[in-house]
């Protein structure tokens, strides 16, 4: 199976012109950022893998798409998380809810009795792989922070280029938040070397975390880290009244639903880079990526109206 080719639209955002890569339409259900990280999972045979092991948190894109992935395969995926909060048990919605309609079994640790974190857990305690001859099970890294990602990535990097070539962009800048780095990363590694400019921002831990990651996974060039001046530290996850402002304003102009949790931030940091550098710079393209991500907006949404009433 091969996902591919996704769409690119234009739009104006607040006066500037911009593309928009819609990765968002790769695929009704394996979509998004972690469909490129886990494409290389989806297009290589694995014949004795039966399970696939994720973790991190009951309402992460991730627990969504390995779901998704498990099901294209055949596979039966089990996610551990370290809790799962009594609402979302009550009333699964989101990404917790999809999955666990795609035939997940999410795993709360702590309800076990284990304080342990999940990589921890299924390190000592669930032990895949222990007892058979052959490996059955794959693990995956907490958001897809792994050198399997650069496959996938590669591809939307050479999807990107060949759109360059046919509009004759003189000088494009592509932009994209970042959670782990791990796709904004490997986009640069793919366009750098073509004079595509990659600018991206921390949405979890800081631009020094951030900068850790990129390290972390071996690359010696990276991306342009911008931030906001109003904002320095994005903590994620956490409720800013502008982030939904912006979301909503986002979503106004365009007509096209943006992730709430990752989007927002990166236009306010694109907003003050623009402002800055127009002059200098008249014949820059924007092309924004679309990483997908819209099945989280359902609580995100809930817990803004709740904080907002
Ligand atoms: C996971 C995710 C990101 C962050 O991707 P990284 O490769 O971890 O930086 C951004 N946007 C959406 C919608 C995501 O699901």
């Amino acid at each position: 199976m091969k996902l591919a080719n996704t769409p690119v639209t234009q739009h104006t955002f607040n006066g500037y012109p911009f593309y928009l890569k819609r990765d968002d339409l790769l695929h009704p259900e394996f979509s998004g950022n972690k469909a490129r990280k886990f494409m290389a999972l989806l297009e290589a045979d694995y014949p004795n893998i039966t399970t696939l092991i994720g973790y991190g948190s009951p309402q992460a894109n991730s627990l969504y798409s390995l779901s998704a992935l498990a099901k294209l395969k055949g596979w039966k995926l089990e996610f551990y998380v370290s809790h799962i909060p009594e609402w979302l048990k009550q009333n699964p919605l989101g990404n917790y809810q999809a999955a666990l309609e795609l035939g997940a079994t999410v795993i709360d640790i702590n309800q076990l009795g284990s304080k342990l974190p999940p990589h921890d857990y299924i390190e000592t305690i669930r032990m895949p792989n222990e007892q058979y001859l052959f490996e059955e099970c794959l693990v995956i890294p907490e958001g897809g922070r792994s050198p399997i990602a650069e496959v996938g990535i590669k591809q939307l990097a050479q999807e990107i280029r060949q759109w360059a070539q046919e509009q004759e962009t003189a000088e494009l800048t592509v932009a994209l938040p970042s959670g782990t780095g791990t796709t904004a990363l490997y986009l640069n590694k793919h366009l750098a070397p073509y004079n595509i400019n990659v600018l991206t921002c921390a949405c979890v831990g800081g631009e020094e975390y951030l900068i850790k990651q990129f390290k972390s996974l071996g690359e010696q060039s990276h991306p342009t880290v911008l931030s906001s001046p109003e904002r320095r530290k994005h903590q994620f996850g956490k409720l800013y009244s502008a982030d939904y402002q912006m979301w909503q304003s986002l979503t106004q102009q365009t007509n096209v639903e943006f992730d709430l949790l990752y989007d927002p931030y990166m236009w306010q940091c694109l907003t003050h880079h623009f402002n800055q550098s127009r002059e200098h710079n008249p014949n820059q393209t924007l092309l924004y990526i679309h990483q997908g991500g819209l099945l989280g907006n359902a609580s995100m949404e809930k817990r803004y109206q709740r904080k907002l009433d």
